[in-house]
């Protein structure tokens, strides 16, 4: 069976020839033109039917969203826009469009909203639209594998369930076989979680780094790309409840070999995208430029989304200390005049989206990477720098999306580690196996973390994270 994308592309070689296609349609125009369309490509296939030629039965079965097997002679088409089409000599409708739903079906060839789709999980796969972002989706991860393949990264899995809490306190989604009807209980009452499948309380991991960095002490260069859950109360538009998160680990590496990696690793998949989904992107960037037109003079973007990608790459990133960004955000004028929801007033606070946004959109312009941030504010596990306050922390922030990555060079020094994890209430007894690694011949190393909707958001130029991932995981949102 050959799909459309392979027919459109090599028919030459099918020309005058009669072949079989498969797909759903489109539209049915004027009794005569069907858009056929099968998934592989934003391209339909067009059917031309000369209805004489078959029952009427059949004709009225044929309408938008009905499932085909098509055999025709591949001619030369007159219209513009498609190189062949295909003379039906033979129909059978695979599935046919119910008809007293077919006036309610969203396939109609009207403009829904988002909204709209996202609750329709079957018709959003058949949309334009939908059908862009995840074929741009899969190209996205295609490249990961493959920009890590080509640097001698291995791919490892880390657990999906952990034994560990290390982090994301609260964000923790906890996994169990008991009978929640009936929890075993201790004599003061606390659930008896010597009782459950692992002896243990266990949660659904919020990170594979902890693993990855155990396992990179072994391997070298790892990478984890997996299935990762918060329970982010935040409802907004960057965050998920279950997202899939891409974490190399680098042994020998340190915070700057870690800044190069996440550089050159973005630009990498934005550029496999730029040269392997072009009809998708041409369709996205057509949509991203209508958007525009109905907004604001103001909050209109200065490019169009292919432009965009295109001067992402051909730039180096920003590098910029905290310590640098906090006295640009002190003293912008939009902090003096109030214009921040949070004002920034010292040394030490952690920046909020609307921080990183305007340091990558008003005040460089192009992608940042802040580095070196107050210790209070990040995890245990990073580098302690020399000046006692600062940790080897990066994130990588984008326009339009704010945190894009986040990492750091990791503390290799067993005792600094240890006055660390005092200092930040974290039980080193629950992570022995991970000192373990400080203990025996101790590495150097870093690595980040990507959350890979968040990149798929900033190349297909969706605006709300809910769209680009098949099934979005959300409060109050699991029915399908
Ligand atoms: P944020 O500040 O946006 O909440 P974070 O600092 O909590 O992100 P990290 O723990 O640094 O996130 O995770 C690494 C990356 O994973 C982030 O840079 C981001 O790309 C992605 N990420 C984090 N949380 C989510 C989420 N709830 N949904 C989707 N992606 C996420
Ligand atoms: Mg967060
Ligand atoms: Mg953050
Ligand atoms: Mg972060």
């Amino acid at each position: 069976k050959q799909t459309i994308k392979e027919i459109l592309q090599d028919y030459k070689k099918v020309l005058h020839h009669d072949i079989t296609v498969y797909g759903w349609v489109r539209t049915f125009r004027a009794n005569r033109f069907i858009a056929l369309n099968d998934g592989s490509t934003i391209n339909n296939l067009q059917i031309v039917v000369d209805f004489e030629n078959f029952d009427e039965e059949i004709i009225s079965k044929i309408s938008t969203a009905s499932s085909l097997k098509i055999v025709g002679e591949v001619v030369e088409s007159q219209g513009a826009g498609q190189a062949v089409e295909i003379v039906a000599k033979k129909i059978i409708i695979l599935g046919d469009n119910f008809t007293e739903e077919r006036d309610k079906t969203i396939l109609q060839p009207k403009k829904h909203s988002l909204e709209t789709l996202r609750d329709q999980a079957h018709l959003r796969f058949r949309t334009n639209l939908f059908g862009a972002v995840f074929r741009v989706r899969h190209a996205v991860s295609f490249a990961v594998h493959s920009f890590f393949n080509k640097n001698q990264f291995f791919y490892i899995n880390t657990p999906v369930i952990t034994g560990a809490d290390a982090e994301g306190a609260g964000e923790m989604f906890g996994v169990t076989n008991f009978d929640l009807n009936n929890i075993p209980r201790d004599e003061q009452g606390d659930i008896d979680f010597a009782q459950d499948f692992f002896g243990k309380k266990t949660n659904l991991t919020v990170s594979g780094q902890l693993e990855g960095e155990t396992a990179a002490m072994g391997l070298g260069r790892i990478y984890t790309f997996g299935p990762t859950f918060r329970a982010e109360n935040s409802n907004t538009t960057r965050h998920l409840a279950e997202f899939w998160m891409v974490e190399p680990e680098v042994a020998f590496n340190n915070l700057e070999d870690n800044i190069d990696l996440a550089e050159d690793f973005l630009k990498y998949v934005i550029q496999y995208v730029l040269d392997n989904c072009k009809d998708d992107l041409d369709f996205l960037d057509k949509r991203f430029a209508e958007e525009q037109k109905g907004k604001a003079e103001k909050d209109r973007a200065k490019e169009g989304l292919i432009e965009k990608l295109q001067n992402v790459i051909a730039k180096r990133f920003k590098r910029v200390s905290y310590t640098e960004a906090i006295e640009i955000l002190m003293n912008s004028k939009e902090n003096k005049k109030g214009k921040f929801q949070y004002p920034v007033e010292n040394w030490g606070t952690d920046l909020q989206s609307e921080h990183e946004r305007f340091l990558v959109e008003k005040h460089f312009e192009c992608p940042v990477v802040l580095f070196d941030y107050p210790k209070e504010i990040k995890a245990f596990y990073m580098k302690l720098n020399d000046d006692n306050k600062t940790v080897a922390a990066m994130d990588v922030l984008f326009p339009g999306i704010g945190e894009i990555i986040g990492g750091s060079e990791r503390e290799a020094r067993l005792d600094v580690l240890k006055q660390k994890m005092a200092e930040m209430h974290v039980d080193e007894h629950e992570l022995w196996w991970y000192l373990d690694t400080r203990k025996f011949g101790s590495v150097p190393h870093a690595g980040f973390g990507l959350g890979l909707e968040r990149l798929v958001l900033f190349v297909t130029g969706m605006t709300n994270i809910r769209d680009v991932i098949p099934f979005p995981r959300t409060p109050k949102n699991a029915e399908f």
